[in-house]
């Protein structure tokens, strides 16, 4: 009987054994993830559940009886060590071996804790990170009312937690190290735009780079290039690394990602990857690229449940990814650069509008900010040449355009 083994937990690991049996695979199956809980999704982790709104089990991608009844054999709270590719078996941290016909990496990324060397006192009582459903526990449960709350970095989930905290009543500080938050990735114009957002709702938002944090007399404090500052607790959020050792060590092609085709097959043909380890050749964009989203894993996870399949599939999805702030529900679609120029329909001010990046009369990419049901309009406009003024046209209808 074929057998297929998933490493990793999470959302693409979820996505690649609900659709291997969907289609019907009866083969042997098994996943396999270092955390101890079912696959969820991380997307609540800085929002709903660090709010108290929602608890693991709203988003919990099956419960346990789901994977009983598809006959996965689930291997949880126990890491992959290494693949032996030639003799295609896994081993286990638990001393255990599994054999594979074929391999499905999805070992996704963890929380970056500084450049070449951790940051100095990220090991310090009450510094936190966030990655995990038990990092989320642990930050939740010491987000009081009142608390000073330091954010180091102002990429997403530094600014998504920053509301949040912000949301249950503490004072906030976000250290970036640019003065306008994500302009990196969006550019100046929707960076002020969020950076304005945090101001107003009381987010100090500082341009500073972060040294490290010490614990003086019973309470942190965060060391930066702008001076020193009391908190009572410290959120590290500077990034994510791919989790690429057993690829490495398996001797796979790696770049930035595990280098993989459009039918997401890596450099051994055993052997695929999916989502936030993954980089895959798109087709949409004609280049590879390594895509950190939420959407991304469900989708490469289904690609190659249909390339496992024995399907001539190929990833020609423009990344999509979501957001939640404040009162800013933001959705953004393609791959824009911060050099794009930028095109709004409809008043910033009133904060709801549409934005498109545009390389010179090209769509790169699109993004609706508290307007909804636009995001598939806006994805088949991207790759399309129009002039700017027809764009910001309202009374051109979109669907016209
Ligand atoms: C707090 C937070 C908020 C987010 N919010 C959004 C959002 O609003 N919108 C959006 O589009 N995206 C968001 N994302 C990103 C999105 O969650 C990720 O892109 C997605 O989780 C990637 O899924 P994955 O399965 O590839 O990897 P992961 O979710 O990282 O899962 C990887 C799994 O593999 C396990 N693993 C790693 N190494 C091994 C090993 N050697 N052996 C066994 N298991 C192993 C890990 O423990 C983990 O369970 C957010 C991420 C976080 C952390």
């Amino acid at each position: 009987m074929e057998s297929i083994v998933v490493l990793g937990g999470g959302l693409a690991a979820a996505s690649v054994v609900s659709e291997l049996r969907e289609r019907g695979y009866t083969g042997a199956l098994s996943l396999v993830s270092e955390e101890t809980e079912l696959p969820y999704e991380r997307p609540p982790l800085s929002k709903g559940f660090l709010q108290g709104k929602e608890e693991p089990a709203d988003f919990t991608v099956h419960d346990a009886s789901w994977y009983a009844s598809h006959d996965v054999a689930l291997r949880l709270g126990v890491a992959a060590i290494s693949i032996e590719t030639a003799k295609r078996q896994v081993l286990l941290a638990d001393g255990s071996a599994l054999d594979y016909d074929q391999l499905v990496l999805a070992t996704g990324s963890r929380a970056s804790l500084g450049g070449g060397t951790p940051m100095p006192g990220y090991d310090l009582p009450g510094v936190h990170v966030l990655r995990t459903l038990a990092d989320a526990k642990s930050l939740r449960a010491e987000l009081a009312e009142g608390a000073q709350v330091a954010v180091v970095g102002s990429g997403w989930i530094g600014m998504e937690v920053a509301a949040t905290a912000r949301q249950r009543g503490a004072r906030v500080t976000v250290y970036s190290p640019s003065e306008i938050p994500l302009a990196k990735v969006f550019g100046e114009r929707l960076g002020n735009h969020l950076l304005e957002l945090h101001q107003s709702n009381g987010v100090d938002v500082r341009t500073a780079r972060v040294q490290g944090i010490e614990e003086v007399d019973g309470h942190l404090q965060v060391l930066s290039d702008a001076g020193s500052s009391r908190a009572d607790l410290v959120l590290l959020a500077i990034g994510a690394l791919p989790n690429l050792q057993l690829a490495e060590t398996a001797g796979l092609q790696v770049d930035s990602g595990v280098v993989v085709d459009a039918s997401l097959r890596s450099s051994d043909a055993r052997i695929l990857a999916v989502g936030d380890i993954a980089q895959a050749f798109n087709t949409a964009l004609r280049r590879q690229l390594r895509v950190e989203h939420w959407d991304n894993a469900i989708r490469q996870g289904k690609l190659a449940a249909a390339t496992l399949a024995g399907e001539e599939g190929s990833y020609d999805w423009l990344p999509y990814f979501f957001t939640d702030q404040f009162d800013l529900g933001m959705e953004y679609v393609g791959h824009g650069s911060p050099e794009d120029t930028t095109v709004v329909r409809g008043d910033m001010e009133s904060g709801e509008f549409l934005m498109f990046w545009q390389d010179g009369l090209k769509i790169t990419a699109a993004a609706n900010i508290n307007i909804w049901d636009a995001n598939d309009t806006l994805r088949g406009l991207v790759g399309r040449e129009i002039a700017a003024d027809r764009l910001s046209d309202p009374a051109i209808e979109l669907k016209d355009l």
